[in-house]
């Protein structure tokens, strides 16, 4: 059944574990290294794939993304720490801090919750942000979750955790569409959103 030898084979299955990569992409890709990539260059491809997981790790302090002991956002002496605003993921994070408005710092869920997927309060990064507000390092929670099902669930359940600590609780509102996910939304949508958030 295999068109193709096997070391080609398993570089387009590899291609087509990442998302939104069907078998032809994957084709083409593999075949592409193979033709156009000369070797000293796919050296560098392949060093920086490897580095992923051996230089960087998770932010202890928020869940981002660091090549050192702190994120250089929780680093930061210019951010305000007592301001918290809680995103899924870490692609939304750098969605919003690209707009450059935002002066707080980040907690990253790592998910949300999903019924249909299994995916519980438990598989995501809630304890160390109850830690922070119980230890009343956080003055305001801005609950930043897609305006999905799921998002919602997520923030509805945060929202019921923390509502006795003495924290303000803001989600961001108008201007995100139902369903939107934030990583695909324009700079003056995410903005608005910011600027209307409201008590939750
Ligand atoms: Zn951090």
């Amino acid at each position: 059944m295999n068109k193709y030898p096997n070391s080609l084979e398993n570089l387009i299955e590899a291609f087509q574990s990442l998302p939104s990569v069907g078998r032809k992409t994957a084709e083409r890709y593999a075949l592409y290294i193979f033709s156009n990539m000369e070797e000293e260059k796919l050296i560098d491809f392949s060093n920086s794939l490897i580095s992923i997981k051996k230089d960087i790790k998770k932010c202890p302090c928020c869940g981002n993304i660091t090549e050192n002991d702190l994120c250089n956002i929780c680093s930061d002496p210019q951010r305000n720490k007592k301001q918290v605003l809680v995103v899924e993921s870490i692609k939304d994070l750098y969605t919003i801090e690209s707009l450059k408005e935002y002066k707080g710092i980040y907690h990253v869920l790592g998910g949300v919750i999903s019924f249909s997927k299994g995916i519980t309060i438990h598989d995501l990064n809630i304890d160390s942000l109850e830690e922070k507000v119980k230890n009343k390092e956080v003055n305001e929670l801005i609950l930043a979750t897609n305006a999905t099902l799921e998002g919602e669930t997520t923030a509805r359940y945060l929202k019921e955790l923390l509502k006795d600590y003495d924290v303000k609780i803001t989600r961001i509102a108008h201007g995100l569409p139902v369903g939107g996910d934030i990583s695909y939304l324009d700079e003056m949508t995410i903005l608005k959103a910011m600027e209307g958030r409201r008590e939750y």
